[in-house]
């Protein structure tokens, strides 16, 4: 677990960082010095208006006070009306993350920042590893926080030969005071990560940095320092150095989106059509039922909380950084004005028997995860937090609560047509897709459309019924969730519960209880027998309770199929065509990385977004955000080793490897 900056205030009401005894920024105006050595150094308003892209990239080690990050966004939003730059995508590390409170106050220093540095707070990460993405006006500025040691996050960071960043901001303490960050691998990873032309510019004139510079590949040069200071170093980088960090079978290719289908209409889709409006990327949607969420994202009240196991692995860096980052979109899309029935009121993982208290604490015993994200409660705090009387202890989950999915699904989509142009056709079951030489088409019962440049296919579980995607190895796993009349003392509950399952505080008056899981069937009718199994399940745990008690009848309920995949992750990338994959990569099978063909791509521009299980609420948005910046050769949000796991590939390279294929 990273731990965050201990700081005090100087004389002068600078901040101090307590382990490195060294400023966050100049005494002698800080706002100054950041504008001079960095964002004018850099050339930055100039470069906003002749860049060759619409995305401007800076990435800045140290994030500190995001002083820098916050001049930059200011300067872009006052400079850069007219400019051809139309998003501006900052990239910072911090192995310390101040706490918010420092935050709050180290920010109140500049007046003229207020606007930009309120936001900024409103939406600060709690100190979890990896990378939070945040977004600002409507997704025109992105900051991407990696939290932990830079050099633990430079190798997760993906880039493909092009590289995606246009200038650095190379801060951090004084190279005496901090000198495990400066180091070769830091300047060679700038190399890895920059673009054509990109540049950098550092406070430092140190010779070692210089020269590690110059090695990794940067021109450097010595320039007039600010203020009292004599010298500072500027560098240019040629030419990208046309490496890769991601093995060949797990690349995304990029692709310009052009014009656009999604075939889909659940939560996935309106993720997905929400991050291609961001961008001003339009897209057309093709819902085989009359109105959006009739498929799995039809509940009443769905539970938003992340999975987490006891270490950092792949899925629980994955779930806990899409949990929060759904959140954020969430939060998003209702101060945009459209609504949907929620509560964030917390979710609290019950101990319900020798197992899962035996998971809740093995995960506090290896403390990987910050306090606010998730913490072990007793039975009383957990009668407490619940307005209930509990008999378990727990692990609880503040920033969680409750949604109603297809309004969200709703809101979501509606909110991405205020962004852009999005055609939809609703009762439109698309039944072949077709490539041919202009493009994709979608046919639907003696109808075609198209052609499209490239087709998202977010079916849910009809997501392998295409012929290109039929061997996707998906199965359905059916749930159904009753709704179940709340009691005088169970409408006191103020806190999702998850036992083996889940159970919702009332909404208007009814409780969501399940949910069932079923491998044996696709059927969505709604049985009895399942209302029964739901009610047999809760009480199991809860008999003796009084919010049980007091339960009323099941009223109804709503039965769907989960798509689902066997890691319990979703698959999200280009669908692959197994036999020319497979000979392509052949040396998987005799454990060689290397002599690997260029692989045939008969699929180029269909893309797969599915398998969220019984998480899509939580998983969702910030999956269909990575692909997008995947496929536009953007930074990413997701960090490699995660974007491996969510590859469309991963079974099949698994099977070449194991010869089994
Ligand atoms: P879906 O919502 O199934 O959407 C698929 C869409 O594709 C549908 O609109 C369908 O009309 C359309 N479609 C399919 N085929 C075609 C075609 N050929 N042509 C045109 N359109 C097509 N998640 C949580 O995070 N928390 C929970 O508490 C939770 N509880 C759940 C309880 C139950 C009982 C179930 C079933 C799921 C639950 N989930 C929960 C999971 C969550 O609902 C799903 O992961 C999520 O809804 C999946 O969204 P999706 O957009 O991928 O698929
Ligand atoms: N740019 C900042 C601002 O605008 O406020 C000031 C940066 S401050 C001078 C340097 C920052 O680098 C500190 O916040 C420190 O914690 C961070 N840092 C130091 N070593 C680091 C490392 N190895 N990885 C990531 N961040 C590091």
């Amino acid at each position: 677990m990273i731990r965050n900056a201990q700081i005090h205030f100087n004389d002068a009401g600078t901040p101090v960082a307590d382990n490195f005894d060294d400023v966050y920024f100049s005494n002698d105006d800080g706002l100054a010095e950041s504008h001079y050595v960095f964002y004018s150094q850099n050339h930055i308003t100039e470069r906003l208006h002749h860049h060759d892209r619409t995305r401007f990239v800076i990435a800045e080690t140290g994030f500190g006070t995001g002083l820098n990050f916050l001049n930059a966004w200011a300067q872009f939003k006052q400079k850069a009306q007219d400019a051809k730059v139309k998003q501006l995508h900052f990239v910072s590390f911090e192995k310390f993350p101040i706490h918010l409170n420092d935050l709050i106050k180290s920010l109140q220093a500049w007046p003229t920042l207020k606007a930009f540095a309120d936001k900024l707070c409103a939406v600060y990460p709690i100190a979890l590893q990896g990378c939070h993405r945040l977004e600002f006006d409507h997704g025109a500025v992105t900051l991407d926080l990696w939290f932990g040691d830079i050099h633990d996050n430079l190798p997760q960071l993906s880039y493909g030969a092009e590289g995606f960043v246009d200038a650095w901001f190379l801060d951090g303490f004084a190279p005496s005071k901090n000198p495990d960050m400066w180091q070769q691998s830091l300047f060679d990873a700038m190399a890895a990560l920059s673009r054509d032309h990109a540049t950098f510019a550092t406070f430092t004139a140190a010779g070692f940095v210089r020269r590690g510079l110059q090695q990794a590949g940067f021109d450097c040069k010595k320039v007039k320092g600010f203020g009292r200071k004599r010298e500072m170093v500027v560098g240019r980088l040629e030419k990208a150095n046309q490496q890769h960090n991601t093995p060949l079978f797990y690349q995304t290719a990029p692709r310009k989106l052009e014009n656009v289908a999604v075939i889909g209409g659940g939560i996935a889709s309106s993720c997905l059509l929400y991050h291609l409006a961001k961008r001003g990327i339009s897209a057309t949607l093709y819902c085989q039922d009359n109105e959006l969420a009739k498929g799995a994202s039809h509940n009443r009240q769905g539970a938003l909380y992340p999975n987490l196991q006891a270490d950092f692995t792949p899925p629980s860096e994955f779930y806990a950084h899409s949990f929060l980052y759904a959140k954020r979109l969430y939060d998003t899309v209702l101060k945009a004005g459209f609504n949907f029935a929620h509560n964030w009121c917390g979710v609290l993982l019950q101990g319900v028997n020798e197992a899962k208290q035996s998971q809740h604490q093995k995960l506090i015993e290896k403390s990987q995860w910050p306090e606010a994200l998730i913490h072990f409660v007793t039975p009383l705090q957990a009668s407490k937090i619940a307005n209930v009387t509990l008999p378990y202890s727990g692990l609880f989950i503040p920033e969680g609560g409750w949604l109603n999915p297809a309004e969200a699904t709703n809101a979501i989509y509606q909110h991405a047509k205020t962004l852009t142009d999005i055609k939809s056709h609703f009762d439109t079951d698309i039944e072949h897709i077709e490539k041919r030489e202009n493009g994709w088409y979608l046919q639907s019962s003696g109808q075609e459309f198209g052609p499209y440049s490239d087709v998202f296919v977010c079916a849910g579980e009809h997501s392998d019924r295409f012929e290109q995607t039929r061997d996707i190895p998906l199965h359905g796993v059916r749930g159904q969730v009753s709704h179940i009349k709340a009691g005088p003392e169970s409408s006191k509950l103020a806190t999702v519960l998850c036992h083996k399952g889940y159970f919702t505080p009332a909404y208007e008056n009814l409780h969501c209880m399940g949910a069932t899981f079923d491998k044996n069937t696709k059927s969505r009718e709604v049985t009895d027998q399942d209302n029964q199994l739901n009610r047999t399940q809760l009480m199991g745990f809860y008999q003796d309770t009084e919010f049980a008690q007091s339960l009323g009848d099941v009223t109804s309920a709503k039965a769907a199929v989960r798509c689902c995949f066997n890691d319990h992750l979703p698959m999200l990338g280009q669908v692959q065509q197994q036999d020319d994959f497979t000979s392509a990569f052949a040396n998987l099978r005799v454990g060689k990385q290397y002599g690997f063909a260029n692989p045939n791509l008969p699929h180029e521009g269909l893309h797969i977004i599915t398998g969220f299980g019984a998480r899509g609420l939580c998983s969702a948005p910030l999956a269909t955000e990575h692909l997008v910046s995947a496929i536009l050769a953007e930074p990413r949000p997701l960090s490699e080793r995660v974007h491996q796991a969510i590859h469309p590939a991963r079974f099949m390279v698994r099977e070449l490897i194991r010869n089994k294929i």
